[in-house]
């Protein structure tokens, strides 16, 4: 059985004030049956980090560079994460393949990057709305899956969230059936290549995941978490989902 994760994504939100909504976690971290990981953009992994050693919270990265260093101005590597106090990444996200042009075997590098680090990574595949509706959504994320995971990876040190892109941000969510198809599919490619062990890898999935509807998402069949955008920046908000796993 893979654990079960709640996984915030602050992407670009977040100034140090905004450090308070960390704090007022506490209980909820306390009293969670699940691992609780929060990403916020780089310039906060330290100080949340400080005060996530506090309670039982994980600090993430957003994105990592595949190079350990060297000439890639604005780019950050998985070891600076993990020297700043991270304990994962996520990589591959709709917005870095959208907005950088990251491709799959681009992905692929940083997970290696990651886990030579020390990270996890948390693998972002998931369909457009225009693949959704020409019915290609189990090919696409099949095929994201086998180019974005280098194949030695080991099931510990990775994490698959499926977020389709078009119910990210937008309040619309797959139904659960849906949601079980694509799931069950990740966990049948995935055992394709590694067997059993597939088993231990945490499946979260992502996209207008809110309090009111955790509960339902959660308890569809290979659905081990979530990776929750917005919800994830109200302390009121996240707790909500962390009590729901
Ligand atoms: P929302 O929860 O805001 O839809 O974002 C999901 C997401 O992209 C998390 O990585």
């Amino acid at each position: 059985m893979a654990r079960k994760i709640a996984a915030g994504n602050w992407k670009m939100n977040g100034v140090e004030a905004d450090l308070v909504q960390v704090d007022a976690l506490a209980e909820a971290v306390a009293a969670a049956s699940c691992d609780v990981l929060l990403c916020p953009p780089a310039t906060l992994i330290a100080p949340m980090a400080a005060r996530a050693g506090l309670m039982d919270l994980y600090v993430g990265g957003q994105s990592c560079h595949a190079a350990a260093s060297g000439a890639h101005t604005g780019d950050i590597s998985a070891g600076m994460l993990a020297d700043a106090g991270a304990t994962h990444v996520i990589v591959g996200h709709s917005e870095r393949r959208a907005d950088h042009g990251e491709t799959n075997e681009d992905v692929a590098a940083q997970v290696t990057a990651a886990i030579d680090a020390g990270l996890i990574a948390i693998i972002c595949v998931g369909e457009t709305e225009a693949e959704r509706d020409a019915e290609v959504t189990l090919n696409v994320v099949a095929s994201q899956l086998a180019g974005s995971i280098p194949t030695g990876a080991l099931p510990a040190h990775i994490v698959v969230a499926y977020e389709p892109v078009w119910a990210i941000g937008t309040g619309r969510t797959p139904t659960l059936e849906q949601i079980a198809e694509v799931h069950d599919h990740i966990r049948s490619e995935l055992a394709a290549r590694r067997g059993g062990a597939a088993n231990d890898i945490p499946l979260l999935y992502g996209g207008s995941v809110k309090p009111g509807n955790a509960v339902e998402i959660f308890a569809v069949s290979n659905v081990d978490g979530a990776l929750v955008g917005g919800a994830s920046l109200k302390a009121s908000d996240f707790g909500g989902i962390i009590a729901a796993l």
